[in-house]
């Protein structure tokens, strides 16, 4: 040690302790460069030497088995910067200090804060005493060499993965259904079973366009789906469970199943507090792409279809609204309807009216959503829905043979292919339990331990083979029953007819719409003086159709004319209640199709504008009794005595009895303009 080196060390450094910093990036390390670990420990004599006493020499080494590329969840070097930033320690040991952090921002933070306590760092090299410039220069050269070859190591690393993987080489963990035969290529798996579930799977997926009803449709059919861990007590063997939503979104995006080879499809990425996040990237972002690498159950077309069925699936719950699937709602065009105005998707708003039923309206909010604007406009859909159907089945007839037949053959494969693999299941417990008795047979009967055990797995085996069997009868069974009834019927008259299928009201709505969405790609409407309703078919042909506008609700409830004029009639000689019963004894109704009563008239008077029994008699001079009374100069009690006495002509004028008078002597207009501000009430009435 030189002396220059001796001269650094101060009393002040001597005061407080030195701590040596021991740190191997991996366990592997740990175990196998023992000699590295050896070298750090020793320079605890360096510290003696330079005057530190052996109990005041504190050995860090927590870190044992951490990288230094982060100071994040490095306890011990943690604790060693707060023991310099408190002032605790003298002096920092460490092998090749710039290796204490090889990420220059921990590394500088340290020195500056050995700087600012007068704490000197001392590696194999030398000893540095931060608040110098020349020792500082040199160590924060050594700290970015350092990082830098950190950065080397790895690009070589990474560089030599990327090579292989360009080439199609580096081996992947692979979804099940595929794997790696003995030449190491990668083959479809050779289970039948295995084989078969992944294609029908791909196969449901593309009937049915969901990933919902696939799994529906695995759970209703009891078919479980294989897999093989990839950790775990049971890695690498396989394993049948039901089928999740994840697993069948997982399988969908992955090229593999398409025959394509891909690398780098996600990354990890640090975040502010150190830690890393997993995520996946867009297909042009993968670092590597091979297709036609290696057979697979799907086309790269099927695969991409796939994905973009995902997509407007999505769409069609997202901001975006397009056409989502067929749902079980009676708006038959839902999710294919376009505003004419403004170009967004329209959706469907059902309301339930009175008695039940149901109104569908086609609602344009994409500008209220948005930019929250008044409503762009509300089509009332029964009129269109009934167009378009229309539409459709004169157009479609020529199509229907083929489509019926596509159907019928779809269905027959379906239940074909549900039957085999179920098959299948039975054939694997079969030979399970074969296994099974084998090797109950080969043992020696004598050890008791081992037989005991094996025939109670045999017995297990036999079970399992006749739950298999029994369940394998029952759904053959159900399945017979559904293709021999029900669905035959409607094939055949499929096959006969498409316009009565349409219009048959048993035919499911959901069924309906399937078939519409077959045939057309959207509908765009605009609502004017009439409605133009623009039918865009699949390929490209469009038809226009014109409606009028439908009748609004107040329109649709309005009475009759013929029922409107019979109540005028009635009321110059009855009132609204006696009205109302004979309207209703001549067998009329009200717009909405219900009885009249006083109420109801009340309204047709109110919405037509016709006057009351009372306001005719006023018309035609008779007088209320506060009139007769003036006129007279009579009270309003002597006027009724000489009613009932019959001295006056009178009659009642409404159903709350209020009586109106005719005195002889009246020219009919002296009353007129004090009849309309006349009010009565039941109280007035003598
Ligand atoms: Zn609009």
């Amino acid at each position: 040690m030189s002396l220059e080196s001796n001269q650094k060390v101060t009393a002040g450094n001597l005061k407080r302790d030195a701590f040596l910093y021991v740190r191997q990036s991996t366990m592997r390390q740990v175990l196998e460069n023992t000699e590295s670990t050896d070298r750090q420990y020793a320079l605890r004599q360096r510290a003696i030497a330079l005057g530190w006493p052996s109990d005041r020499v504190i050995v860090i080494d927590s870190d044992l088995g951490q990288s230094g590329a982060s100071a994040a969840d490095r306890a011990g070097f943690q604790k060693l910067v707060t023991e310099v930033g408190m002032g605790h320690a003298g002096i920092v040991l460490g092998l090749e200090v710039s290796r204490l952090a090889r990420n220059t921002a921990d590394w500088h933070r340290l020195l500056e804060i050995c700087a600012l306590t007068d704490t000197l760092i001392l590696d194999e090299d030398g000893l540095y005493d931060p608040a110098h410039f020349n020792d500082r220069l040199l160590l924060g050269l050594k700290g970015t060499m350092s990082e830098a070859e950190l950065h080397v190591l790895r690009a070589r690393l990474r560089g030599g993965i990327l090579n292989k993987a360009r080439r199609g080489e580096m081996r992947h963990g692979l979804p099940v259904g595929l794997i790696y035969d003995a030449r190491n290529c990668v083959v479809l798996d050779p289970d039948r079973q295995v084989q078969e579930t992944v294609r029908l799977f791909f196969h449901t997926f593309t009937r049915t366009g969901t990933i919902g009803a696939t799994v529906r449709h695995f759970r209703r059919e009891n078919l479980l789906f294989p897999k093989r861990p990839s950790a775990g007590p049971q890695k690498g063997q396989l394993v049948w469970t039901p089928l999740s939503v994840a697993r069948v979104s997982t399988i969908l995006h992955n090229p593999f199943y398409a025959g394509a080879y891909a690398f780098g499809r996600s990354r990890w990425r640090k975040q502010l507090d150190g830690r890393y996040i997993h995520e996946h990237l867009p297909q042009e972002q993968w670092q590597v792409l091979i297709r036609d690498a290696h057979p697979g159950y799907i086309s790269w077309q099927e695969f991409e279809s796939n994905l973009q069925r995902l997509q407007a699936s999505a769409k069609a719950v997202g901001f975006e609204r397009c056409a989502g699937p067929p749902r079980e709602g009676p708006a038959l065009l839902q999710g294919r309807v376009v505003c004419g105005l403004c170009g967004c998707r329209m959706h469907v708003h059902y309301d339930v009216r009175r008695k039940g039923v149901m109104m569908t309206n086609y609602v344009c909010a994409g500008r209220t959503r948005r930019y929250q604007d008044p409503l762009c406009q509300s089509i009332l859909g029964k009129n269109i829905d009934e167009a378009v159907g229309k539409l459709l089945v004169e157009t479609v007839t020529p199509m229907a043979l083929e489509l019926a037949l596509a159907v019928q053959q779809e269905i027959a494969n379906r239940v074909e292919e549900a039957d085999h693999l179920r098959r299948r299941q039975v054939e694997r417990a079969q030979y399970e339990a074969n296994l099974a008795r084998q090797r109950y047979m080969q043992v020696d009967p004598a050890n008791r331990l081992v037989a005991d055990a094996l025939e109670s797995d045999w017995n297990i085996r036999l079970r399992a083979l006749a739950e298999a069997q029994e369940e394998y009868q029952r759904r053959r069974a159900t399945d017979r029953l559904i293709v021999d009834d029900a669905e035959r019927q409607r094939i055949l008259a499929l096959t006969t007819d498409f316009p009565a299928i349409w219009d048959n009201p048993r035919t499911p709505q959901q069924e309906r719409k399937r078939m519409l969405g077959l045939l057309i790609e959207d509908v765009t409407l605009i609502k004017q003086r009439e409605i133009t309703v623009a039918v865009r078919f699949r390929g490209g042909v469009t038809k226009t159709l014109t409606l009028p506008r439908p009748l609004t609700a107040q329109q649709l409830r309005a009475t009759h004319e013929p029922v409107r004029r019979q109540i005028d009639a009635l009321l110059d000689e009855y009132t609204d209640s006696q009205v109302a019963r004979i309207i209703n004894e001549q067998g009329m109704h009200t717009g909405a199709g219900d009885a009249f009563d006083t109420t109801s008239i009340k309204w047709v008077r109110y919405a037509s504008k016709i006057k009351s029994l009372k306001e005719r008699l006023l018309d035609a001079g008779w007088l209320t009794v506060q009139q007769v009374s003036k006129k007279l100069g009579v009270s309003r009690t002597s006027i009724g005595k000489l009613r009932l006495k019959g001295k006056l002509q009178s009659r009642i004028c409404n159903d709350h009895g209020q009586w109106l008078y005719w005195l002889p002597s009246m020219a009919p207009n002296d009353s007129s303009n004090e009849s309309t501000c006349v009010s009565s009430t039941a109280g007035d009435a003598i």
